[in-house]
């Protein structure tokens, strides 16, 4: 862990839905906190006669209690005049009004206020924040801005900065902001991407072009060719679908003592957890209690109902994405990566329509709804001279691999290799008819996985239940010229695929990466011999299966002594797969590999007698496969 700079430049998102703010040192970005789970800030503020009551999630959470007091969404009126926004101001909750030269502002608790004093109250909050989390007092940001706000809303956005007593060093382009997080414009050549970004309410493509620094001390140069977008296309929309036919259901009802907000928000609420849900399983229960005010409400939502329900919303961001392209004035076969922004990108139905759309795998392995934030604290870190060229990121700076079964890890890509690269292997199941396969992807010199870092977890699911060894599971790694890797492992005779995408630097320093090569070469020898041991137990224990099932098929066809050979090779055997799961640092590797090739020495005549009855019999399936991948 680096210690804080002491005068460090945080990024701050300025989300219409979130807020939030990242720090990037030499290890790279990361989102402050002070615990999990608190980082995405809702961007609401409550005033009262005193002025600001709450902030943030305290305020979101109260919005149904104090809804005229209580103002949310209102980057939209940033720098905007009334007349512009007619449509959200009659949308809100509060009231907005018309202030000098037209200008929308909010009527709150007793006064007017500016969108961009709200935006301070907002960012003196994060402001707070950071500094609480870091220990010293934060006074320099680098803050977000879409890609179409005009000059009065970026000097409205470096306004609320100023009332806040920030120091804005830079306004900074959403889109660009989420390339730099994925290290994009830090290789040798130019390269044309799009941000598809949708969030809670507003919908925003860009078509972007970086140019690499012409010299060291130079920084990339990212141009805007083109955006398109709908700032009534979100999230929301999304929750609305699901809760459309219950809005007007209750409605209907007779409902006295509620009011049709209330309601509206409850629903909203119940939509929003719902489709949530529907992300991570095919159906969810919908349940609303109605408390007596209410009817109550039980009943299942499915994943494909919700999906062709949506599905005129999905094409309405794709179609905008036909017009961006259009109007960059490029084929879409130039583009060299789509990166995803927005919480509302988690959705596996945007996910899809949009690789299926550019026909190629999107950026996925930052968190779309903390990757503009990471990328504004990129452009931090570099405008205060925190420098990332320790690292050469041209090359991967560790190797790359599998955990398999037993805790080894099969390495794919060794350190500095030159990307991009790309390999495969083949893996296979360790259990009968296992259905799932956890892929566990780390990154080290050592050989086992407990000695390396965990970079991504991911299950290859709803595999045809098969023998163990029979699956035929391929994986392959893939590292971009960016240095993002993608893993996709595909079974090849179900067809069944699953895939996870990382940014292996982030997190490291050239201090550690010096420090994990040192202590490979400190314990080399001691880790290759347990990999070989254990290795040799998962192959070990895959034979003594066949060839016990083999045995018990053919027994009566074979010589007593032949049996009672082969029977004492799989005790031994199995005693040393058993020592070797005890502890295989325990386990002489060469003993234990002399004894599995006794074993299968000694049962040739068992498969020789198997094969001939199976040919009587009926004709066989499959056979032994490569190495086995998880459990
Ligand atoms: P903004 O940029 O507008 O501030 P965000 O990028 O934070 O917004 O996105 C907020 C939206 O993302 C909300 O509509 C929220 O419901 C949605 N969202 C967050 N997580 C998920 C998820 N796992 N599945 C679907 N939608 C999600
Ligand atoms: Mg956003």
């Amino acid at each position: 862990m680096e210690p804080t700079a002491t005068d460090p430049v945080m990024g701050i998102d300025l989300g219409t839905t979130n807020s939030l703010i990242a720090i990037a040192d030499a290890s790279g970005p990361r989102i402050l906190a002070r615990e999990s789970g608190t980082d995405l800030v809702p961007s609401v503020v409550r005033y009262g006669p005193e002025g600001v009551e709450a902030v943030g999630r305290s305020a979101a959470d109260a919005l149904r209690d104090h809804p005229e007091r209580t103002v949310y969404s209102f980057k939209r009126f940033m720098g905007r005049t009334l007349a512009d926004r007619e449509t959200e101001a009659e949308a809100a909750s509060y009231r907005v009004v018309e202030g000098p030269r037209g200008l929308a502002v909010v009527d709150v608790a007793g006064r007017t206020r500016t969108p961009q004093e709200i935006s301070a109250d907002l960012l003196r909050h994060l402001k707070e924040e950071a500094s609480a989390i870091l220990g010293v007092d934060v006074r320099r940001a680098v803050v977000t801005v879409p890609a179409y706000f005009d000059d009065a809303q970026r000097q409205a956005t470096r306004d609320a900065g100023r009332l806040a007593g920030l120091e804005v060093l830079r306004i900074l382009n959403e889109p660009t902001a989420a390339a730099l997080a994925y290290g994009i414009g830090g290789g040798r050549k130019a390269e044309t991407i799009v941000v598809f970004d949708l969030g809670g309410g507003t919908f925003d493509v860009t078509v972007l072009e970086v140019m690499p620094p012409e010299s060291e001390d130079e920084e990339s140069i990212f141009r805007v060719l083109s955006t398109a977008g709908d700032s009534r296309l979100g999230g929301d929309d999304f929750d609305r679908v699901l809760v459309r036919d219950l809005d007007e259901e209750l409605r209907g009802s007779d409902l006295e003592g509620i009011d049709l907000a209330h309601r509206r928000a409850l629903l909203r609420v119940v939509g929003e957890r719902a489709k949530i849900a529907l992300g991570e399983s095919d159906a969810t229960r919908l349940v609303v209690d109605g408390a007596g005010l209410l009817p109550d409400v039980d009943r299942m939502l499915t994943r494909e109902g919700f999906e062709a329900d949506a599905k005129p919303l999905v094409d309405r961001t794709l179609e905008l994405c036909a017009a961006a392209i259009r109007d960059a004035g490029i084929e879409a076969s130039a583009i060299d990566r789509v990166v995803l922004v927005g919480g509302s990108t988690r959705m596996p139905m945007i996910r899809q329509a949009v690789e299926t759309w550019f026909g190629r795998p999107a950026y996925s392995a930052l968190d779309p709804d903390r990757v503009v934030a990471m990328g504004a604290a990129v452009q931090g870190a570099i405008l205060s001279g925190v420098r990332r060229d320790a690292l050469l990121l041209d090359v991967v700076p560790l190797s790359l691999g599998l955990e398999t079964a037993g805790g080894a890890v099969a390495k794919l890509v060794m350190k500095n290799t030159t990307v991009p690269v790309r390999a495969t292997e083949m893996f296979s199941t360790s259990v009968d008819g296992q259905m799932n396969v956890a892929l566990h992807v780390l990154q080290g010199e050592r050989e086992m996985a407990e000695h390396c870092r965990s970079l991504a977890r991911f299950e290859l699911r709803g595999l045809p239940p098969m023998p163990a060894g029979i699956p035929q599971i391929e994986v392959e790694f893939q590292v971009d010229a960016n240095g993002v890797l993608g893993v996709e492992a595909v079974e090849r005779r179900s067809g069944r695929r699953a895939r996870v995408q990382v940014v292996p630097s982030h997190g490291l320093t050239r201090e550690e990466v010096d420090r994990i090569e040192e202590e490979s070469f400190e314990h080399a020898r001691e880790d290759m011999l347990v990999h070989r041991v254990v290795d040799l137990a998962v192959n070990a224990a895959l034979d003594v299966k066949w060839i016990g099932e083999a045995l018990s098929r053919v027994r009566e066809e074979l010589e007593a002594s032949i049996v009672e050979r082969v029977e004492s090779c799989m005790v031994e055997v199995r005693g040393l797969i058993d020592a070797s799961r005890e502890d295989p640092r325990k386990v002489d590797a060469e003993a234990f590999h002399a004894a599995k090739e006794r074993l299968d020495r000694e049962s040739v005549p068992v498969h020789e007698a198997a094969i001939a009855r199976s040919l009587r019999d009926s004709p066989p399936e499959g056979g032994p496969g490569g190495s086995t991948a998880g459990s």
